[in-house]
Formats: structure tokens, sequence, C-alpha cells
């Protein structure tokens, strides 16, 4: 099958029994469903920028499985090149979408279990492998989405699987049948997981002999018997359910999405497991995997950046004080943040190198230096965007105000004129569009995109010391001391 385009995306969606619940509620058509929707849209880019002739380089590959043309999203990296090519794809939809577009957790999930699965045969004389394969083939021919779930609810972080008081702390098998095993548990915060055809559930810690039944990854469709989703909510989100308010929600079209997803005594063919019971490999697939999607924040928070950063020069511009040299100052400041981001993304890519299986993996040490500049850096840029757009990014009337003809001067003016003559800027520059640019700044410094640009550069991929952990264990302190004595002239 060719290419899905982005419409023939969102009617795939359409013909799943996908289940999920908002506001206590089971939503229908959760498809066009106003504060779903714009999630949907920044998948449905993935698809759409792979249609268009100038992207075909970036954002479409060669299958190494089949020979067929994929969307990289589906894609086995097979070099350093492709490494990078990925990084500024995501670049690239950071900056069409300003939001997260979901659809890398499938991919870093599909390169990270595909190595894993080789050294588990190799060991153990499984067919994990193939399995994969097989499942990861379907996948590229027919252009799906696949959810990467690997976030487990933990329970009490003191205790491994085994001990938690409740079992389903962890995903876990329940059952084991000759023709596969049952499942349950559940998976937080899940990135695009109702947007997703399918979903590879992972690991999400090392795990001991005593952890058989939660050493557990299997692929499954999004509308299985048993497994449904409730929405994570996002601040100012029911900005997007309210009419006429476009400008207000800052970035009508596009969004992310998080939901708690929920697996309750889910069957699990034999063909689609990929880890059951082999203990050693969960912490594999767990490194594998976070090690990939810490580069992937070295492209698609980039491309965010460089929205921010674009719509903070527009503010400046539109109040007169874009030849400032302090608001220049925090521009460089900004960019210069912004690229170093980048160059980490770019550095942990050309650094990578084959895995056994013969796709290409990133430098596990720079990825993990990427990440832990990505839990800051952003941060910083988003302070600087608040300091040069002023106050009245928060502080401004609705848009219901802009347009009100209620009169309300005593020349009969109305609420909306009275809005558009104070919040007049420069001339020549539309009061709208200053409206636009600083709700825009609003949603993406502590709105619902903040979810995507502040609170998931911290915590997405892992929270900061998990990257500590990973520097800490390939950071070669003992090799650098080496390097010490001998030019200190330290013998042994
Ligand atoms: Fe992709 Fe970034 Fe979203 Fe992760 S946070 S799914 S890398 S856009
Ligand atoms: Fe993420």
């Amino acid at each position: 099958m060719a290419l899905m385009t982005a419409k023939e995306y969102i009617d795939s969606l359409r013909k799943l029994n996908t289940r999920v619940y908002m506001f206590g509620e089971k939503i229908e058509n959760w498809v066009d469903h106003p504060m779903i929707r714009p999630s949907i849209n920044c998948v449905a880019m993935t698809y759409a920028l792979a249609q268009n002739p100038e992207y075909e380089d970036l954002m479409t590959a060669t299958s190494s499985l089949t020979g067929h043309r994929i969307n990289r999203f589906t894609h086995l990296h097979q070099s350093t090149e492709d490494l990078v090519k990925k990084v500024k794809m995501q670049r690239l939809l950071g900056q069409k979408t300003a939001s997260c577009f979901q659809r890398c957790v499938g991919m870093d999930a599909f390169n990270a279990v595909f190595s894993s699965t080789y050294e588990i045969d190799e060991k153990y004389g499984t067919h994990y492998h193939d399995n994969f394969k097989k499942f990861l083939i379907y996948v590229q021919d027919n252009d799906l989405t696949v959810d990467g779930a690997m976030t487990d609810p933990k329970g009490d972080r003191s205790k491994a699987p085994h001990a938690q008081a409740d079992p389903d702390m962890y995903v876990h098998v329940v059952e084991r049948r000759p023709d596969g095993i049952v499942v349950c548990g559940a998976k937080c915060h899940q990135t695009g997981s109702i947007n997703s055809h399918w979903h590879i559930f992972m690991p999400t810690i090392s795990m001991g002999p005593e952890d058989a039944d939660w050493a557990v990854s299997f692929a499954c469709p999004t509308d299985a018997d048993g497994l449904y989703m409730i929405y994570g909510r996002q601040s100012c989100d029911t900005r997007k359910l309210e009419e006429g308010c476009d400008i207000d929600v800052g970035n009508a079209k596009f969004g992310g999405q998080e939901a708690l997803v929920v697996l309750d005594h889910v069957f699990i063919p034999n063909e689609y497991i990929f880890l059951n019971g082999e203990t050693e490999f969960a912490g594999m697939i767990v490194e594998r995997f976070a090690g990939y999607h810490r580069q992937s924040y070295g492209g698609c928070k980039v491309g965010v950046g460089d929205v921010v950063i674009g719509a903070a020069a527009l503010a400046a511009e539109y109040n007169g004080v874009e030849k400032a040299s302090a608001v220049k100052d925090k521009l460089i400041e900004m960019t210069h943040l912004n690229e170093t981001l980048y160059c980490c993304g770019v550095a942990c890519s050309c650094e990578g190198c084959p895995t056994k299986a013969g796709n290409y993996q990133i430098d596990l040490l720079l990825a993990n230096v990427c990440k832990q500049n990505v839990t800051r850096f952003p941060y910083e840029i988003v302070r600087l965007a608040e300091d040069i757009a002023g106050g009245l990014m928060v502080t401004m009337p609705s848009q219901k105000d802009f347009e009100s003809d209620l009169p309300v001067g005593r020349e009969g003016e109305t609420i909306g004129e009275i809005c558009k003559k104070y919040f007049a800027a420069k001339e020549g520059v539309s009061t709208e569009d200053r409206q636009r640019i600083m709700r825009f700044l609003e949603n993406m410094c502590l709105g619902a995109a903040a979810v995507g640009y502040r609170t998931e550069s911290m915590h997405g991929a892992g929270s900061p010391q998990a990257q500590r952990i990973m520097i800490a264990r390939q950071g070669n302190i003992q090799g650098k001391k080496q390097l010490a004595k001998s030019v200190a002239g330290i013998k042994e």
C-alpha cells in the first residue's frame, strides 16, 4: 500500500473502535472533538509532509525490510545519515506545528525493539525478532502510526515490580496460554496513544529474576478488547471548547496529547510478543528506547523553539522595540540556546553506530547530554520570550471583547473599539495580529502547549535524574583519570 495522505490517516482513525474517556464520559466521536482534534492534526502533518516533494528526502526512506518507499516514522535507521535526517525531520515538524506531533515514540520503539529482540533471540533461541520484523513490515506497508508505550504507574518507587502491593503498577502477564498471554496494567501519560493504530508496550525499568511476569513487550491494536484510554487534560484546554475563540486558544490548529492507557486482561497472540520473561533484557529495551527519544528532543523541541523565538521577535516588532539592543541580545541568547540543543541532536546522531541487528543506534552518552540540556534550555527560552512579550500575554481581554459591539463609551464606542484603541501598538500593525502573537506566546509558555514545550522537556523521555545516571555510566571517569595521571606525570 502507498503512503497514506493526511485525510486517509484521519479517516482510518474513524474505522477503529478506540475507547476514549474524558471528563467522566465516553467520547464517541473523538476524532472531531475540539479538544482532541488539534493533536490529530499534528500526526496528520507527518503524513501530509511525506506527500510533499520538497520534503521527500527527509520524510520518506527506503525500507531495509522490503525495499518499499515508506514514511521515515516507520523506518529502521540504516546509517548515521539516517539518524541525522530523523532529527532534521523532527525539527521541520516542530516548526510546522509548534507542538508534539507524537509519531516519534513509535519510531523510537521500532528501532529499540528491533535491535533488542535480535540479541534476546541470540541468547535464548526465541523468535521475537521474526515476530517483530513481520509486525514492522505490516506497519510500514500500511503506513500506520504506533504508540511506543513505556511509562508504568510505578506505585511505590522504592519497590521492584513484583514487590508492589498492587501488581498492576507495572504491566504484567496474568495468564499464559498455548496461543498467547493475557496482560494487565497501565501506561501513564502516553503521547499520541489515542491517535495511534497500534501500540508497542515495553518495560519501563531494569528488572530482576523475580520480575519475570513484568518483563514483557508486545504489540497490540489500539482498539483491542480490554484496552481503553482516559484523556489527560492540559492547562487552559477548555478554551478549545469555546466558540469563536480561536485567537484565545493561541494555536487553534495543532496540539499534543497524553492519556492513561489501561490494559484490562488483554489477550496478546504469540506472534505479537517481543519479550516474555527474559528479565535481563528489560533494561536494554529501556536504555535504547530512551536513548533514541532523548536524541529526538534535539529535533522536535528545537523546531518548536524556532517558532517561539519567531513569536518573541514579532512581539518586539509590533511593540516597536525590535531595534533595542537589549531585545536583540535576548533573541541572540534564545537562538544560541536553541541551536545548542540542535548541535546535541546532530552530534549524537553523527556518532551513532550499528547494532548487532544492523540498524543504527545513537551515541548514548551524547543523546543523554542532549536531553539533559533540553530539561533546562527551553525554560530559559520561554523566560526570555515572556520577558520580551510583556505582561499583556496574560492580561489581555478575550477575543469576544475585541469583537463586541456593545456600546460602553460616552460617545457610543463599543467594547471592541475600546479594546482596539488601548491595545494598539506600532502604527501599521493590526491589533488582532498583536493579540494573536501574545496569545500564542501565552499558550507556549503556560497554556496547553506548555505541556509539550516545558514539562515534556523536563520529564518526557525520562526526567533529568535518569539522564544523569546514564551520563555517570557512560562518562568514563576512570579513563579521564588516566588522562590526568599521564599528563601530570603520575606513575601507577
Ligand atoms: Fe516526538 Fe518530541 Fe513529541 Fe517525543 S516529544 S513524540 S520526540 S514531538
Ligand atoms: Fe515526548
